[in-house]
């Protein structure tokens, strides 16, 4: 491409790309609503849909699409010092957001991060991008709640080979777009490495069907 053609493809994405990615992550993680599993009884929410347990980031044309649907979304104002913090850990492509109604959600007007949870990027031992794994925090224990945060891990075999296959693709293309969050599941995967090892447990993969039966996949992971 020549230097300086204003036609070039931007790095961030357009707004116009965004129903594309929503399109792309419909794909239901399991048969059935797995907010069963940690619906709390109290507040008749999901584990992962209450703020202070998971608080949504969302690409800055992403929210921007999402509010000329509707004002479900709104941007997420810290009202502390450790909420302030947490501003850093947005990109300048990105905004920390919240939806106005968590017990009644608009599957339509879901956000990327809501679609993707609790599976992200695993990058192997060489830098490969090969599977998907549970977010890593998400598998940890809460001593309030009993169990693990999202019981889902417990279920892994309902999650649905359509949904990886779908995920996989779509994180592909964010990888080789986005350097930084490529980078930053780089090193989530390495830490995970390290904690599995610690705890001699098996990290939990997630194969898209076109890498299930190749078994040199496995010599880097
Ligand atoms: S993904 Fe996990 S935390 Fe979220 S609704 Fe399903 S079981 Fe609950
Ligand atoms: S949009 Fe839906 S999935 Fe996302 S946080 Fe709100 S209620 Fe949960």
């Amino acid at each position: 491409m020549l230097k300086g053609n204003k036609n070039k493809l931007s790095k961030d994405y357009q707004i116009d790309e965004i129903p594309y990615f929503l399109e792309m992550l419909e794909e239901p993680i399991v048969d059935y609503d797995c907010s069963v599993l940690c619906r709390d009884s109290k507040d008749d929410m999901a584990y992962c849909c209450q703020p202070g347990n998971a608080l949504p980031l969302l690409y800055k044309t992403e929210y921007q699409y999402l509010r000329t649907l509707s004002d479900f979304w709104g941007e997420w104002k810290p009202t502390t010092k450790e909420g302030r913090q947490m501003l850093e850990y947005a990109g300048e492509n990105q905004i920390f957001a919240e939806c106005s109604d968590p017990r009644n959600c608009k599957r339509k007007e879901r956000s990327i991060t809501c679609r993707v949870f609790p599976l992200e990027p695993y990058i192997d031992r060489r830098g490969v991008f090969v599977c998907l794994t549970f977010m890593q925090s998400f598998l940890e224990y809460d001593e309030d709640l009993g169990r693990g945060k999202c019981p889902l891990a417990m279920h892994t075999k309902d999650i649905r080979q359509e949904f990886i296959d779908s995920h996989f693709l779509f994180w592909q293309s964010l990888l080789l777009r986005f350097p930084r969050e490529y980078q930053i599941y780089k090193s989530s995967s390495a830490s995970l490495r390290k904690y599995n090892k610690k705890n001699k447990s098996d990290i939990i993969l997630f194969y898209p069907s076109s890498y299930k039966n190749i078994k040199s996949m496995r010599d880097y992971i």
